[in-house]
């Protein structure tokens, strides 16, 4: 009790140096003061002022959790790094079970979706796969590039696909076997080059990743933006007599431009940029 007490009065004071408005929205100071069991709206109050991703986290630059929301609403575009300031914040929630739990809610909401499907069963009915940040991680390869905060180096990043040792992502593994168990053809989309086709091959192998249909990557020559390449990939399929009942990646760019797939699930990447 004397804690909660003590609590307040920290609290009372931090408040009384904020905005009316959030003095009104998240405090009021009469709720403060009959608030003496329940401590679960202090620890709100105080989240934002002390969070090691908030206001706190923003000196010297950007509120990174702020900034990876506005990443995963697509409000914040065509950037080329992560903030410097936010290489700690990313790089604790890529390592740590923040991006793990992120991920499972939106493969939890997929497997909802893949129960209500009426499947006609005729072989027509495919799923769209990413393969980078979506199938593959290349976390092991941004864990020693700041996590996003410096340049994107293609030859070096590409030395690390060569390796063919990325890891699987679980949780798009789970939803890959329930969709290959039921009769949807799983279908790889990517913006990795044909010169990778083998490599790829076997690095999803080696993940135990099997079954899908086709293995679409981009050709020699495409100068068009990621959007303008996956949504015609789609559109041939369309055109092919397939029905795309779900499309999953971890770029808006993977995700919009129709045909996008009759439902759409976006992964968190806060580590890179494709427009
Ligand atoms: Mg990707």
């Amino acid at each position: 009790m004397a804690m909660a007490k003590m609590l307040l009065l920290v609290a009372m004071a931090l408040v009384s140096s904020c905005s009316a408005w959030e003095l009104n929205i998240q405090m009021p100071t009469k709720r403060l003061q009959a608030m003496d069991e329940t401590v679960a709206p202090l620890i709100h109050a105080l989240r934002p002022l002390l969070g090691s991703g908030g206001e706190l986290g923003s000196r010297g630059g950007v509120a990174c959790d702020s900034w990876v929301l506005g990443v995963e609403a697509h409000n914040v575009r065509d950037w080329k790094t992560v903030p410097t300031n936010c290489e700690g914040y990313v790089g604790h929630y890529m390592l740590g079970s923040h991006f793990r739990r992120d991920s499972k809610i939106v493969i939890d909401e997929a497997l909802a979706y893949v129960e209500t499907l009426k499947l006609a069963g005729n072989g027509k009915e495919i799923w769209v796969f990413d393969i980078d940040e979506t199938t593959l991680s290349n976390l092991p390869y941004y864990a020693k590039h700041g996590f996003g905060t410096t340049l994107f180096n293609a030859t070096s990043f590409n030395a690390y696909v060569l390796e063919g040792s990325a890891p699987v992502l679980p949780e798009t593994k789970r939803l890959y076997n329930k969709l290959l168990k039921i009769g949807v053809k799983p279908l790889f989309l990517t913006g990795r080059t044909e010169d990778q086709r083998d490599i790829t091959v076997a690095n999803l192998r080696s993940q135990g990743i099997y079954g899908w249909k086709d293995l679409l990557l981009k050709q020699p020559g495409f100068k068009g933006s990621a959007v303008a390449y996956k949504s015609g990939e789609r559109q041939k399929l369309q055109d092919a007599g397939y029905v795309i009942v779900g499309n999953i990646g971890d770029q808006w760019s993977d995700i919009i431009g129709a045909p996008e797939g009759a439902r759409t699930f976006k992964l968190p990447d806060p580590m890179y940029y494709i427009g």
